[in-house]
C-alpha cells in the first residue's frame, strides 16, 4: 500500500497522490528507483492505488475491495507485469503486451502495465512501446521501473511523469546500533548499551572532538587534554571513540557517493568540507590508528600523532 512510502519517500507519494486525488493522472509513469530495494513494491502499490475502485492508498480503509484483494493475490487481469528474464526486453514482449490490453477491460475502469527494469528495452521494443506511449488510451497507465533514468531513451522520458525514489537510507542502523556491532556488545546487552547515558554522552564528545580535528587542523592538539582525555582515558575509551571514528567516515564516503543520505551535522559537515579521497585517506588513518591502540602504552602520544597526521592529509 502506497501510505507505508509517506515518510520514506514524500515527495513521489505526494505527487502521486496528488495526480490521483486531482485527477490528473498521467499515462506513463517512470519510477526511477536510484537503487532503493523497495522499487518495485512502490511501484505495485501505486497501481493498485490506481485500480483500486475506492482510490484507496491503504488496505486498511479497503477491507471489502475486490480488486486490492485479487491485485495481492496476483490475479487481476487488469494488471500486467513484464520483466525480462534476459538481458533484453523484446519488441514481442510489447506487441504482446498490447495485444492483451486491447481486449475491453472487465474487471476494472483502469488498466496498468508495469515494466521492469526498463533500461532492457532495446531500439525496436522501446520504437514499439513508444507507438504505444504516444497514442494512449484514456484507460490504460503506463508504468515503467529503472534504476537509473539516464539508461532510457529521451523519447521514452519525455513521454513519462518522472518519479525519482530516494535512495535507502543506510541511516536505518542508528550509529549507537553500529557501534555496538563494532564492539562487539552481545546481543543480550545490545539495548542496554544503546540507551545507557554514558554511551550517549561519549558518543557526543567524541563526534564533537572529531569535528574540532576537522575544523581546527593541528590546533586541535590544544584540546586534546582539556576535552577529549576528560572522556577517554584507557584503551577501551580510545577504541570506543576510534571505531566511532571509523562509522563516522564510512557513512560520509556513502553520502558523498550519493548511496544514502542523512541530516546529522558533523555527516552534513565532512561532505561538505571534504572530497571522496581525502574522506577515505581519513578513513584509513583512523583504521590504522584503531590497531595501533592494542599495542600502544602511551594513549596521549598517540592521539597527538593522530592529530597530527590527519593535518598532514591532502586530497
Ligand atoms: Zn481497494
Amino acid at each position: 500500500m502506497l501510505d507505508a512510502y509517506i515518510d520514506s519517500q514524500p515527495i513521489s507519494y505526494k505527487m502521486l497522490a496528488n495526480s490521483v486525488y486531482k485527477n490528473r493522472i498521467s499515462h506513463a509513469y517512470l519510477i526511477e528507483t536510484n537503487y532503493n530495494s523497495s522499487g518495485f513494491d512502490f511501484a505495485l502499490s501505486f497501481a493498485k492505488f490506481l485500480l483500486c475502485p475506492l482510490n484507496k492508498s491503504n488496505n486498511k480503509n479497503c477491507v471489502d475491495c475486490t480488486q486490492c484483494h485479487r491485485i495481492d493475490n496476483n490475479c487481476f487481469s487488469e494488471l500486467k507485469i513484464l520483466k525480462s528474464d534476459t538481458l533484453q526486453i523484446k519488441k514481442e514482449q510489447i506487441s504482446d503486451l498490447q495485444e492483451e490490453f486491447n481486449l475491453k477491460s472487465i474487471e476494472s475502469n483502469k488498466k496498468v502495465y508495469i515494466i521492469e527494469e526498463a533500461e532492457k528495452l532495446n531500439e525496436s521494443s522501446s520504437a514499439a512501446l513508444l507507438k504505444f506511449l504516444e497514442e494512449p488510451e484514456e484507460n490504460i497507465i503506463a508504468i515503467l521501473i529503472t534504476s537509473n533514468k539516464n539508461l532510457l531513451l529521451s523519447t521514452i522520458l519525455s513521454r513519462c511523469q518522472i518519479i525519482s525514489l530516494k535512495k535507502n537510507l543506510s541511516k536505518s542502523k542508528t550509529i549507537a546500533d553500529e557501534l555496538s556491532d563494532i564492539l562487539y556488545v552481545k546481543e543480550t546487552e545490545k539495548g542496554n548499551f544503546i540507551e545507557n547515558e554514558s554511551t550517549i554522552s561519549k558518543i557526543d564528545s567524541a563526534i564533537k572532538f572529531l569535528k574540532l580535528i576537522e575544523e581546527k587542523g593541528i590546533d586541535s592538539l590544544l584540546y586534546v587534554n582539556k576535552d577529549f582525555n576528560k572522556n577517554f582515558v584507557k584503551k577501551e575509551d580510545y577504541i570506543f571513540a576510534f571505531s566511532l571514528f571509523i562509522i563516522i567516515y564510512k557513512r560520509a564516503i556513502e553520502m558523498k557517493l550519493n548511496m544514502s543520505n542523512d541530516d546529522t551535522d558533523i555527516l552534513q559537515y565532512l561532505v561538505n568540507k571534504n572530497t571522496v579521497n581525502l574522506l577515505c585517506s581519513k578513513l584509513d588513518l583512523v583504521l590504522d590508528y584503531k590497531e595501533k591502540i592494542k599495542y600502544n602504552l602511551n594513549l596521549n602520544m598517540l592521539m597527538d600523532k593522530f592529530i597530527v597526521d590527519m593535518g598532514e592529509l591532502k586530497c
